[in-house]
C-alpha cells in the first residue's frame, strides 16, 4: 500500500510543477558522471586516454540528439503561413530523412518521412515540415507516437483539408541487438480529412512517394 500512496503523491507533485522550469534537471556534471558510470559498467577504463573527454562529448551529443525537447513544433509551423491563391491541389514533401531514438533502448531509429496535404487557404514553408519532423524525432520515441505527433502538430496548426503521413524506418535495436534483423523497415501511416475518407487519394499518395 505504501507504494501506491507514494506513486499517487508523486503524480500530483509533478502535475503541479509541470508549468515551472525543470527544477530537478541534473547538472551537466551529473550527466557526465552518469556516462562515466556506464563506461565502467561495460568494462571500460574511463581513465584511459581515448576516453578522457568521452563523458563531456556524449553529453554534448545528447544535447544535439535530443534537442527536440526544447523546441515547440507549433512555433515552428506558426511562423510561416503564406496564402497561395488558386493552389488547392496536393502538396507533397517526400524523403525527409530523420534520426530518432527508441524509447525502450535509446538506440537509433533511422528513417524517412513523407508528408502530403491539401491546403485550405494557406501553406507552410516546405522546410518547416522537415523541421517539425526533426522536433519530434529528436526525442525518445516509438515510431507510432512519432507519426501521430507529427500529424497532430500539422493538423492543429495548418488545418489542411486532408493530411497523409508515412514513416519508414529501420530500428537499430532490432538490427543490432535482440533478434538482429538487419534491413527490416517498419512502416507507419496516418491519414486525416479527405485522405482518410477517400482510398483513391491514399493510393495517389502511395503512387507519388514511390515515383
Ligand atoms: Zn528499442
Amino acid at each position: 500500500m505504501d507504494a501506491v500512496v507514494k506513486s499517487l503523491s508523486d503524480g500530483e507533485a509533478s502535475q503541479a510543477e509541470s508549468d515551472k522550469p525543470i527544477s530537478d534537471r541534473p547538472t551537466r556534471a551529473e550527466a557526465e558522471a552518469a556516462v562515466l558510470t556506464l563506461l565502467r559498467w561495460i568494462g571500460e577504463d574511463p581513465a584511459r586516454e581515448g576516453l578522457l573527454d568521452t563523458p563531456k562529448r556524449v553529453v554534448r551529443a545528447y544535447e544535439e540528439l535530443f534537442a527536440g525537447y526544447r523546441d515547440n513544433p507549433v512555433e515552428v509551423l506558426d511562423r510561416v503561413f503564406e496564402e497561395v491563391e488558386g493552389y488547392s491541389d496536393i502538396v507533397l514533401v517526400r524523403d525527409i530523412s530523420f534520426f530518432s531514438h527508441c524509447e525502450h533502448h535509446m538506440v537509433p531509429i533511422i528513417g524517412k518521412a513523407h508528408i502530403a496535404y491539401f491546403p485550405e487557404g494557406g501553406v507552410v514553408g516546405l522546410s518547416k515540415l522537415a523541421r517539425v519532423v526533426d522536433v519530434f524525432a529528436r526525442r525518445l520515441q516509438t515510431q507510432e507516437a512519432l507519426t501521430a505527433q507529427i500529424a497532430d502538430a500539422i493538423n492543429d496548426t495548418l488545418r489542411p483539408r486532408g493530411l497523409a503521413i508515412m514513416l519508414e524506418a529501420e530500428h537499430m535495436c532490432m538490427a543490432m541487438r535482440g533478434i538482429q534483423k538487419q534491413g527490416a523497415s517498419t512502416i507507419t501511416t496516418r491519414f486525416t480529412g479527405v485522405f482518410e475518407e477517400d482510398p483513391a487519394l491514399q493510393a495517389r499518395f502511395f503512387m507519388l512517394i514511390r515515383e
